[in-house]
């Protein structure tokens, strides 16, 4: 139950969840950078299929393998420096870089005089690399500007780079302090931009670093390169030799040499400084995409949420190769996939929750969705439908559909809510906050809405309804539905339509006051006698009646008799009881001349209570005593000589004895013939199974011959329908009764139904139901 509240809740916040996961999960992205695999790997993308060409603008010319050959190892001499500086600044180039550190004075320092002269007679701009160490570490710091005798003719810049945490060369700082001197980066210089923060400039390797042109150093110097090959041009000087100088990992092109890292950087700079805009408008935009996915039904949320996950890369690809802009996409990407995923799970949860809630016929709501849903308290209310499933076996698949919606609008009706569970396949429930006397009003309205039949595709289909419910209202739907199922059980079987669960503290309360409040009740009229018909097979004819003893008490409504007659024998005043039921019975049958049957009570018998005012009802109503029959039940406790005395007494008079619930018992042969008994009634649970059980209708068969043989003649009670009847009737049953025939109902209506009027000779209708 606690994982089914999980899964509901899970469920039915679906929607929150969704954008809080998918909020979350991109915010933590973004923060903790956990998403720069992504961008670095959709850039590498991009560097590798929408390479941009160089402007041109920057010469590179590389101490190289080559002019180490030519010009024999490194270190060279300083002058040679200087040469190649004079050579460029004859070809016309508007910059030269050294990414070369000359921060030692020479061993010779006639070289460097050398070079500090080339220096001061070139007209263009010469920038030297100053060194910048350890930055991060302390102690190992060793910063250093150009050697003193060729400062005063150049321009310091840095040549710092960083690496990510993977050691990948990403960006450049722009700027960097060397010496207390705030240095701009080489690229900065090459570019000819002046950037006065410190911020990084993200290297656009879209630049490939063997587009630029390049010429080598030995080249150079002997004056072998076209002309106008430096005219106007930037010039870097750098290693570019196996052996000489740093390695850098970059992306894309793997291991470079520093001054690569500077080209690149300063041709990134010259296209505009790029603008990085980071995670938030790729993580915004992705939410927005996982909000509007909330509008679609979940199949096409998944098709969404994918379209908007896989269009990011693109998206970036796009946007930085022809702007400035520089978007990350990788928080908002993982933040769509969570979405992805938390769509797939909770979209499994709901398909659980289904199966788990809905009944697998129709699809309503099923008693795992009552148990979750209605936690409030209430009345259990269980209604079954007696001949649904007998009736919907003959209906086709889709008419069983519609019948089904029809049972549903009628039990909304009744419930004044739409909350109908189905709890087995002809049972349906609900829980009710109505007072115990408006729920019986809701089941009667429904039995009159049930009443004409429900017309599904041009046929009328009868159905019987019998609730039980359960008004223990602070009781849990899973406590308080089993005692409903009972209820409605004993409705069922008791042919009423409604019954109310009972506790044993209401038997407890109900035996201490019953005495009294049946006193009352028979003083208010509240207690009435139903006759239930008896058919003769012989004359074929209704011969007579059971009077059946009725209560309808103002409060607990119908009060089933079987539960209050025993109380009242407990209580030791069944005379009361039955002396009211035999003047009401012989009252009422003396004018039409039919029999009636009276039950006795067996605690009556051997007192000597019961001859003496039975006489003298006879003979003020004017019935003739082989009118009435006295139904007891056989049963061990009248085995007593006084109770066969008196019984003797009773038949002597006239009256007719019957053994009632006949086989229920343990009756002997030699009982049966002691007895005074003129019939024997074949108990119900007996007569139901005459069809089904072969033993039963043996011993039915058997029984019948047996009374016949003893002088008895044989009523089979508790017939529902034509096929026992007709069963009965070929094993020569004399009196059949039971609701085929029948039920008990007042007199009136006996009259009316049962008895032919004189000017309309009338069938037997649809048989009502007696409260
Ligand atoms: P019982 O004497 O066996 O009465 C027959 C019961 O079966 C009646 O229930 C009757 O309504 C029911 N019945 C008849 N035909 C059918 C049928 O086709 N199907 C089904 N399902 N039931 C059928 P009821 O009226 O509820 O009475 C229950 C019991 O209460 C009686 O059983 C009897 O033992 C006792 N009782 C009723 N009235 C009196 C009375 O005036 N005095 C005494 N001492 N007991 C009574
Ligand atoms: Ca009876
Ligand atoms: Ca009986």
């Amino acid at each position: 139950m606690y994982r089914l509240r999980l899964l509901a809740g899970l469920t039915k916040s679906a929607r929150s969840i969704l954008l809080t996961v998918a909020c979350l999960i991109g915010i933590a992205v973004a923060f903790t950078g956990a998403g720069r695999d992504i961008d670095n790997q959709v850039r590498e993308q991009r560097y590798h299929y929408l390479p941009k060409k160089p402007s041109g603008d920057l010469v590179l010319v590389t101490i190289d393998t080559p002019s180490i050959k030519a010009l024999g190892a490194w270190p060279w001499p300083r002058g040679r420096h200087g040469e190649i500086v004079a050579a460029l600044d004859r070809a016309g180039a508007r910059r030269i870089a050294f990414d070369v550190i000359f921060d030692q004075p020479a061993a010779d320092p006639q070289q460097d005089k050398l070079f500090a002269k080339a220096l001061a007679t070139t007209r263009t701009e010469v920038y030297l690399a100053a060194l910048l160490e350890n930055l991060a570490n302390e102690r190992g710091r060793h910063e250093a500007l150009p050697t003193a005798a060729v400062l005063p003719y150049v321009t310091p810049v840095s040549i710092w780079v960083q690496s990510d945490a993977d050691q990948y060369h990403r960006r450049v700082p722009l700027n960097a302090p060397v010496l207390g001197k705030h240095l701009p980066v080489m690229a900065q210089a090459l570019a000819g931009t002046h950037h006065p923060d410190d911020g990084r400039v993200l290297i656009d390797w879209s630049y490939w670093p063997y587009e630029f042109p390049r010429i080598s150093y030995s080249d150079v110097l002997a004056g072998r390169f076209p002309r106008g090959f430096f005219r106007g041009k930037s010039v870097l000087v750098g290693w570019d030799a196996f052996g000489i100088g740093d390695q850098y990992s970059v992306p894309f092109h793997r291991r470079l040499a520093g001054m690569y890292i500077q080209a690149a950087a300063s041709e990134t700079l010259r296209a505009g400084r790029p603008i990085e805009l980071g995670d938030g408008p790729a993580l915004l935009a992705g939410l927005l995409v996982v909000a509007m996915s909330l509008l679609f039904r979940p199949v096409w949320r998944y098709a969404f949420l994918a379209a908007g996950m896989f269009a990011l890369a693109p998206a970036q690809i796009f946007v930085e190769h022809f702007t400035l802009l520089r978007l990350d996409v990788g928080a908002a990407t993982v933040a769509l996939g969570a979405a992805l995923l938390a769509t797939a799970l909770l979209g499994i949860a709901q398909a659980m929750l289904d199966r788990i809630t809905k009944s697998a016929e129709a699809g309503l709501p099923n008693l795992a969705a009552m148990e979750l849903n209605e936690r409030d308290p209430g009345v259990t209310v269980v209604v079954c439908l007696r001949n649904y499933v007998e009736t919907t076996a003959l209906l086709g698949f889709a008419a069983q559909g519609k019948l089904l919606n029809k049972i549903r609008d009628r039990l909304i009706l009744a419930a004044g809510h739409e909350r109908i569970y189905q709890i087995d396949n002809h049972s349906f429930a609900w829980r009710s906050t109505e007072e115990v006397p408006e729920v019986v009003a809701s089941l009667e309205g429904l039995e009159a809405l049930f009443a004409p039949g429900v017309q599904v595709d041009k046929l009328t289909v009868d159905i019987t309804l019998h609730a039980g419910f359960c008004d223990e209202i602070t009781l849990s739907v899973q406590d308080a539905l089993p005692k409903a199922v009972l209820a409605a059980t004993n409705a069922i079987n008791r042919g009423i339509l409604w019954e109310r669960y009972e506790t044993d503290e209401d038997e407890v309360f109900w035996k201490l006051s019953i005495l009294n409040e049946f006193e009352q009740a028979l003083g208010r009229g509240d207690v009435w006698v139903a006759y239930q018909p008896k058919l003769d097979l012989h004359k074929k004819g209704i011969s007579g009646a059971e009077a059946l003893i009725r209560w309808t008490h103002p409060d607990r409504g119908f009060i089933r008799p079987d539960r209050f007659v025993r109380a009242i024998e407990d209580a030791g005043r069944i005379e009361k009881l039955t002396l009211y039921v035999l003047e009401r019975a012989i009252a009422d049958f003396a004018p039409l001349k039919l029999s009636v049957a009276v039950n006795l009570s067996m605690r009556m018998l051997g007192k000597n209570r019961i001859e003496a005012p039975l006489r003298v009802l006879l003979e003020t109503y004017g019935m003739p005593a082989e009118k009435l029959t006295l139904e007891i039940t056989e049963s061990a406790t009248m085995a007593d000589d006084q109770g066969f005395a008196e019984l003797e007494a009773l038949r002597a008079m006239g009256v007719n004895i019957s053994i009632d619930d006949y086989g229920t018992g343990q009756s002997t042969l030699s009982y049966l013939k002691r007895l005074p008994a003129t019939e024997l009634k074949i108990d119900q649970s007996f007569v139901r199974q005459v069809l089904t059980s072969r033993s039963d209708a043996v011993l039915i068969n058997s029984t019948i011959k047996l009374a016949h043989e003893l002088d008895m003649q044989v009523v089979a009670e508790g017939v529902e329908d034509q096929q026992v009847l007709d069963a009965l009737a070929r094993m020569e049953c004399d009196i059949i009764q039971g609701y085929h025939v029948g039920r008990p109902v007042a007199l009136e209506e006996f009259r009316a139904k049962f008895l032919p009027t004189p000017k309309t000779e009338r069938t037997r209708g649809r048989a009502r139901r007696a409260a």
